[in-house]
């Protein structure tokens, strides 16, 4: 059976975990501070702050910015469960939007649907290819988009206007304009998920990269503290001699990374560009070469003149499917033991979703999206002959269905 987003854990990541686990110290400590700091060098945004997952980091945010009870926020409504559900978390409306061609959200969608309630867009990188950026950046200072924002609260003030928060959980590495994922909106969140192109089995970053007059710097401490607990030192800090009293400054969470976790980041990362990345781009060129030769494959565009994408998962499209059908060519290539997946069935497919009252009708391109689509493994240890078994299998299921 080929798998289909198994972890890569060799010799250096065992290393480095053994590393951690014998020096004393297993929670968030320097680890995890060392693996901050590498992220902040890898994207070239302002600070980073690690924690336990994106959704937490997606909620911390949003929590950040006040969003509450009346407020609405705008996503895909293609996109995985946790960019909605952290929204209504904190009693906002997720407020979703059809996506483009490329499965990423429509920018003309989003303009309709700002009103004087929203405060947050969060665009998601699908599959790791970055949202069309300057569009949404520039949407959201519009001087009549501006003009129905109503700040309530200190940060919505000093900002005074919609946050852009990325949801950049498949987009660690992909490039936008000779800037990365990170660098590119108010603020970014990774995540390091087990499935994810840069795993530590859980976890997440969040990028901060708000502009002036704001301090990215004395958000990361405000959020440091947040994520745990609301405590003033973390442990480390208290681990010091005579450093034991501790006071806590507001009812904060607990979602701080620990320095296991942290230790397999920090060798991922290091050979990220370098190995990951490279593979992940070859399978993709060896996907689009082979499957480019069938008429009824529609390739997905992970490439062009702006933009780069992180490689995550391969998206193909079967052309003139039903629904059915698709499920009934998944069904066949897993006979012939090969893995695959749909990333994703439409937020509002989903049964909390239908219950309040989104329809998938609505959003049109997503259905058609998702109904004809089926995701191919791309993973480092995926080998050229596991990548040639894969298009077979999937060539086999094709005509076997379709004809
Ligand atoms: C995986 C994923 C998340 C959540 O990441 P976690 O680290 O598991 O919380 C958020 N958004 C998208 C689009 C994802 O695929």
């Amino acid at each position: 059976m080929i798998p289909f987003s198994p972890p890569r854990i060799d010799q250096k990541i065992i290393d480095a975990v053994t590393e951690t686990l014998r020096s004393g110290w297993i929670t968030t400590g320097p680890k995890t501070k060392a693996f901050e700091k590498k992220l902040t060098e890898f994207a070239g945004h302002q600070a980073t702050l690690c924690v336990s997952s994106a959704t937490a980091g997606l909620e911390l945010m949003l929590r950040w910015y006040g969003v509450g009870e009346g407020d609405e926020v705008i996503i895909p409504a293609y996109t995985y469960a946790a960019t909605a559900n952290v929204v209504v978390h904190c009693g906002a409306k997720p407020v979703f939007v059809d996506i483009s061609d490329d499965f990423n959200i429509a920018v003309d969608g989003i303009e309709k649907a700002i009103t004087t309630r929203t405060k947050v867009i969060i665009p998601v990188d699908i599959a790791g290819f970055p949202c069309d950026y300057d569009e949404i950046n520039s949407l959201v200072k519009q001087p009549d988009i501006q003009h129905l924002f109503q700040p309530k609260n200190q940060q919505q003030n000093k900002l005074n206007r919609i946050l852009v928060l990325s949801d950049s959980a498949h987009s660690i590495g992909a490039w936008y304009k000779g800037k990365r994922t990170g660098n590119l909106t108010d603020v970014s969140v990774y995540s390091f998920h087990a499935v994810k192109n840069l795993t530590t089995a859980e976890g997440g970053a969040i990028c901060f990269n708000l502009p002036e007059p704001f301090d990215n710097q004395k958000i990361y401490d405000i959020l440091n503290i947040q994520s745990l607990h609301g405590q003033d030192k973390d442990a480390f800090a208290k681990a010091e001699k005579s450093n034991w009293r501790y006071d806590i400054v507001e009812p904060g969470y607990k979602s701080n990374m620990t320095d296991i976790l942290a230790s397999i980041g920090l060798v991922e990362l290091a050979r990220y560009d370098s190995d990951n990345l490279v593979r992940r781009k070859q399978i993709f060129d060896q996907y689009k070469t082979s499957f480019s030769h069938y008429s009824w494959a529609q390739l997905p565009e992970y490439e062009n003149e702006n933009k780069q994408s992180s490689y995550h998962v391969f998206l193909l499209r079967i052309k003139d499917v039903t629904e059915t059908q698709r499920d009934q060519i998944i069904r066949k290539i897993f006979e012939q033991d090969v893995a695959v997946n749909v990333h994703f069935i439409p937020l509002p497919m989903m049964s909390y979703y239908k219950n309040a009252g989104y329809n998938i009708e609505n959003y049109p391109v997503s259905y058609n999206n998702y109904s004809r689509e089926i995701t191919l493994p791309v993973y480092y240890d995926l080998g050229d002959d596991q990548v040639k078994t894969v298009i077979a299998a999937v060539v086999n299921a094709v005509q076997a269905i379709v004809g």
